[in-house]
């Protein structure tokens, strides 16, 4: 009786502690601690918040039937949906393992029960034929593996009859399925599907963390690292895909002379860029997103480099135009056209007319600061 009363009292306490030493950093709010968890389980780089909300869900068995992961482009979603796709099937017993049958193929894309939706090439939208295979296909029991996944990518890209559709099978959820939606925005998915998805905000990952990851994961140079990570805004997608394709960078570089030329340029010009943007808004929005976002980074730049921060400037390889900039125009001025950048792409995504919210933009532009025309108008009359 004592022999055994000792050992249930050495399992409780054993158990105890291994629960306690993995919810402590949790409970603690330490941020190196949940770093370590995420790095060491999930395959997902600085998206801690996200990755501890569906981590303590999954091993708590609370997941819900259906979460809508928002965040900018480039910034980890798919591979996120893929992750809580792997913690949901894992055999392990750490989930996500990595390592099991399950885990190994999902991440080889090998798993028949976890499907990607996303827009066909060359396609609009994403098509009510679409949602109803994964329709037929969530009604059958899943083949290999205990749940079945479907993650719908870029579920701004949804038909009105494919949302409604998809609307269906959110209100009566088949068993053993789960749905990930990813989106840009909130205001891109239609209510009625946001109030049937648990809502996760993902955030651009720190640059910091995209130049680490970048030297120790994929073994790039530390200066080549620093300078992708900085080009990235928080994309580590882009930075990884501009490891493999340098002609990414060259692309940036255009995209971001056109930008900075508008700048400078008479009206008629800024009225034919907001025009050449407003048509591109038709064909490919993540493309003028990205312009805007260029632009941002543009400006903050001029803005640190006025405020004495050149460690924090990312176009260090524009510093001799930064610097001129950044004598001719005011903070005050930067810092308002900065927001104006910002209220564009606000009313681009919550879909104004793009042409007028472009034109509104080009008026915004900053003019040269007065004392700045002052003091060369003088330098010129002496
Ligand atoms: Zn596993």
């Amino acid at each position: 009786m004592d022999v055994n009363y000792h050992f249930t009292l050495y399992y409780v306490l054993l158990y105890g502690l291994i629960g306690i030493v993995r919810l402590l950093p949790i409970a603690l709010g330490c941020p190196s601690a949940i770093i370590i968890i995420v790095k060491r389980m999930w395959d997902v780089f600085g998206q801690s918040k996200a990755v501890n909300l569906l981590d303590s869900s999954a091993v708590a068995g609370r997941l819900a039937h259906a979460y809508l992961f928002i965040g900018p482009e480039h910034i980890g979603k798919k591979t996120l949906a893929l992750n809580l796709a792997r913690a949901l099937n894992c055999l392990g017993d750490d989930v996500p393992c990595g390592d099991c049958v399950p885990c190994a193929r999902i991440l080889a894309g090998a798993n028949s029960d976890v499907q990607i939706i996303s827009l066909a090439d060359g396609a609009k939208e994403i098509g009510i034929d679409q949602i109803r295979d994964v329709q037929h296909t969530a009604s059958l029991k899943a083949y290999e593996s205990k749940y079945r996944v479907f993650i719908i990518d870029g579920a701004q890209h949804l038909s009105t009859e494919a949302s409604n559709s998809l609307l269906k099978t959110l209100e009566e959820p088949p068993e053993n399925v789960l749905l990930i939606l990813t989106a840009v925005h909130k205001g891109q998915v239609m209510p009625t599907i946001l109030s049937r998805c648990q809502t996760v905000q993902l955030h651009p990952v720190p640059i910091g963390v995209i130049a680490q990851a970048l030297v120790d994961r994929w073994g790039v140079e530390r200066e080549r690292a620093n300078m992708l990570a900085g080009f990235s805004g928080g994309a580590i997608g882009w930075a990884l895909e501009a490891i493999e394709d340098a002609s990414i960078i060259v692309e940036r570089a255009d995209i971001l002379d056109k930008a900075i030329g508008v700048g400078s340029a008479g009206i008629n010009e800024r009225f034919n860029w907001a025009a050449e943007m407003a048509t591109l808004f038709g064909q490919d929005k993540a493309a003028v997103f990205f312009s805007l976002g260029l632009w941002t980074g543009w400006w903050r730049d001029i803005l640190l480099y006025k405020q004495n921060c050149l460690n924090l400037v990312i176009n260090l390889d524009r510093l001799e135009l930064i610097k001129k900039l950044a004598s001719i125009y005011g903070v005050k001025q930067i810092s308002e056209f900065v927001n104006s950048i910002q209220s564009a792409v606000y009313n681009l995504r919550r879909n104004v007319n793009p042409r007028l919210t472009l034109e509104v933009l080009m008026l915004s532009i900053p003019k040269m600061d007065d004392e700045r025309r002052q003091r060369e108008t003088r330098s010129v009359s002496f």
